[in-house]
């Protein structure tokens, strides 16, 4: 297991699932899919908005568990779903079912290899007899094997062009020989039919939210994202091709306020809804039939990132969770509760900031350019261990991803493999640059909107709250403290440079 920050408290909420695909059992990726935990916390306090967060997340598992189910039973299969432990449930489901593998996809990151290692722990307790094992292998394998498929990234792990403990510590380095040396592999194509489905009685249902004693969220604001594989088909079909998004995505993904300024796919790539190789293959679709540019280009520049992370977690492993990153960075971090609570809760005295915590902790979402702010003040401005806040992230995301999520902390937080990824966002510049009429923050915070536009951002105390920190450099009202922040030589490139 990861090691834990502090003894704290933990409070999980599982629900697995089991597909069984003839005599071959299928373990989803995700081995939690609801998970509510926060490891960082001496006293446990559960912020009043958690359970809606968890029937946020609890909804987007179930609705992608119903989508499968019927579009398996479409295919002639079904889904058999259960409830409880892969490792036990899987090892009792072979031995009734004498199935002699158990195929699964492979992970990389230490809660979910225990997982698997617990599963195939399981399955070399079951004996299957000759007559129950209905497969062609060796009468002397007598137990159920777990095969691990690679699976979730764009390049495969096996066409890499270096060995992943070689892997290179600058992302470019990495990007420019994956281009240049591997192919992405073509999707593989479901046969029309599959079925028929095993002999089962009892396939089990998709559980309710009432069943999970989750009382069904209400998202009046933001997006929406309904999970399966449906939904991402669907949003894919309206990005590239009826709306056309995909031509100008580099200028626009940039953005924080609406459903359209990028993809949105991340929940649907994180619970396996959709694969990046399915978006690669549309991107060229989209670039024969409708035009090739630097934004067509662009989203597999992005997935590629979240590629780089998925094989970082293999040359590092755990390290990817200690507080001195892959890098081993010794720093002083604060564990202060009360800062760490007016961030998580959008309190923090600056509308930037507490909008986009907002957004979070409503619809479980928030945009590439809100993380690395959120991240850069969190660490930056408040000194707060950067572990508390990507704990956060993963109770509250739902793309949640351990691999993207902790490789983009440590990034953040200026402890990640590459020391050149060190970051300070200015909040002002931000401002300006992203949000610079205040539409974001008046969304998000409505007591902002009826402020003149130029006052949203910096409304002070009397108007808004007072800021729990001051910003680490420069005022507030000062953009030009990006300068101050160079010529300090804070160690963190200025966010106007980032190409990211
Ligand atoms: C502190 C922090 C934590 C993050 N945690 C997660 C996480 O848990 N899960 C997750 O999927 N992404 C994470 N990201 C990356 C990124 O913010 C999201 O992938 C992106 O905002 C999702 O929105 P989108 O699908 O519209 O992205 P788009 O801009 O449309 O990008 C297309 C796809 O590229 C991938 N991608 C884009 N940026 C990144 C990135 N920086 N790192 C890895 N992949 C990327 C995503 O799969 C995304 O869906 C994190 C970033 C930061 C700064």
């Amino acid at each position: 297991m990861r090691p834990c920050i502090r003894p704290g408290f933990r409070q999980r909420l599982c629900c697995r699932c089991i597909a069984l695909i003839r005599d071959f059992l299928v373990l989803p990726a995700t081995s939690d899919f609801l998970k509510l935990e926060s490891k960082s916390f001496n006293d446990p306090i559960i912020p009043s908005f958690l359970p809606s967060l968890a029937a946020l997340r609890a909804q987007f598992i179930v609705e992608c568990l119903a989508d499968l189910k019927r579009n398996l039973i479409n295919r002639g299969l079904n889904l058999l779903i259960q409830h409880g432990k892969p490792e036990e449930i899987l090892p009792s489901l072979a031995k009734a079912l004498g199935a002699h593998t158990v195929y699964a996809q492979m992970e990389t990151c230490s809660e979910e290899l225990y997982v698997e290692r617990m599963v195939s722990k399981g399955l070399k307790t079951v004996v299957l007899s000759p007559t129950s094992e209905k497969s062609a292998k060796p009468s002397s394998a007598r137990s159920p094997t777990l095969l691990l498929v690679w699976g979730t990234t764009m390049y495969h792990i096996d066409d890499l062009p270096f060995d992943t403990n070689s892997l290179p510590d600058v992302y470019t380095q990495f990007r420019k020989s994956v281009e240049a040396k591997c192919a992405i592999r073509d999707c593989i194509r479901l046969p029309a039919l599959l079925g028929p489905p095993a002999s089962i009685d009892n396939w089990g249902c998709v559980p309710s939210l009432d069943k999970l004693e989750l009382q069904p969220p209400s998202v009046v604001k933001g997006m929406r994202f309904i999970g399966g594989e449906s939904a991402a088909l669907s949003r894919i079909y309206e990005y590239f091709w009826k709306k056309d998004l995909l031509r100008i995505y580099k200028e626009t993904r940039n953005g924080m306020l609406g459903p359209d300024y990028s993809t949105k796919f991340s929940p649907w790539l994180a619970s396996g809804s959709i694969s990046p190789r399915l978006i690669h293959e549309e991107v060229k679709r989209y670039e024969k039939e409708r035009e090739a540019n630097q934004s067509t280009y662009w989203v597999l520049f992005e997935l590629i990132w979240r590629d780089y992370f998925r094989f970082l977690s293999v040359k590092y492993g755990n390290s990817l969770f200690h507080i001195g990153g892959p890098r081993k960075v010794e720093s002083k971090w604060s564990q202060d509760k009360n800062l760490f609570e007016s961030w998580r809760d959008g309190r923090t005295g600056y509308p930037l900031i507490d909008a986009n915590m907002k957004e979070l902790s409503t619809t479980g979402f928030m945009s590439n350019r809100g993380r690395q702010i959120v991240c850069s003040f969190l660490v930056r401005d408040m000194g707060i261990d950067w572990r508390m806040g990507a704990e956060w992230f993963e109770t509250c995301l739902l793309d949640y991803d351990p691999c993207s999520n902790y490789g983009n902390w440590t990034y953040g937080a200026g402890v990640g493999n590459d020391p050149r990824e060190d970051r300070y966002f200015s909040i002002p510049k931000q401002a300006q640059t992203y949000d610079p009429e205040g539409e974001y923050v008046a969304y998000w915070l409505p007591q902002l909107r009826m402020l003149p536009k130029d006052k949203r951002h910096f409304p002070g105390k009397m108007l808004y709250m007072e800021q729990v920190v001051p910003l680490k450099f420069g005022n507030a009202a000062r953009p030009q403290s990006q300068d101050y922040a160079r010529r300090k030589n804070f160690g963190g490139r200025q966010a106007k440079d980032f190409k990211r």
